[in-house]
């Protein structure tokens, strides 16, 4: 029997973007699928309907492929994203309308575009976030 023997099931996912939870739904969607298409193949195998079986557990694994695929394919863009930021550090400049001060800062959590922040150290009035953006730099010096 040829039955387990399967090669071509790259075809039917090309194209998925490994964005959001809109690919994990998709993710949930095809596991499902292709979880029934496999318990319904191994029934019609049970009932030697080798045809209908083969289709299904076709179905199944290039799910099951598509999921791997898709989930391989996303891993290193996560990656990335999580190792890049290491050497890089993410900034706040600060400005004091008044008197036009500037300091730069490491950022905060809260941080936000024309946030007033600190109180401004050369004159009464408070700082403002102008600015925030990552500075290659990887000794700060605050
Ligand atoms: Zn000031």
């Amino acid at each position: 029997m040829r039955i387990m023997s399967q090669e071509g099931n790259t075809k039917p996912l090309a194209g998925w973007a490994p964005q959001n939870w809109i690919s994990l739904a998709l993710m949930i969607v095809v596991g499902a699928i292709a979880m029934l298409s496999l318990y319904w193949g191994f029934q019609e195998y049970g009932q030697n309907n080798m045809e209908t079986a083969f289709m299904y557990i076709l179905i199944g694994v290039s799910g099951f492929a598509a999921i791997g695929f898709n989930f391989f394919k996303g891993s290193p863009v996560a990656k990335q994203q999580k190792s890049g930021p290491k050497n890089v550090e993410v900034v706040s400049t600060l400005e004091c309308p008044q008197c036009n001060l500037k300091r730069v800062r490491a950022h905060q959590v809260g941080d936000f575009i024309f946030k007033s922040d600190e109180p401004c150290t050369r004159c009464d009035g408070s700082m403002v976030i102008t600015r925030i953006n990552a500075r290659k730099d990887p000794k700060k010096k605050n």
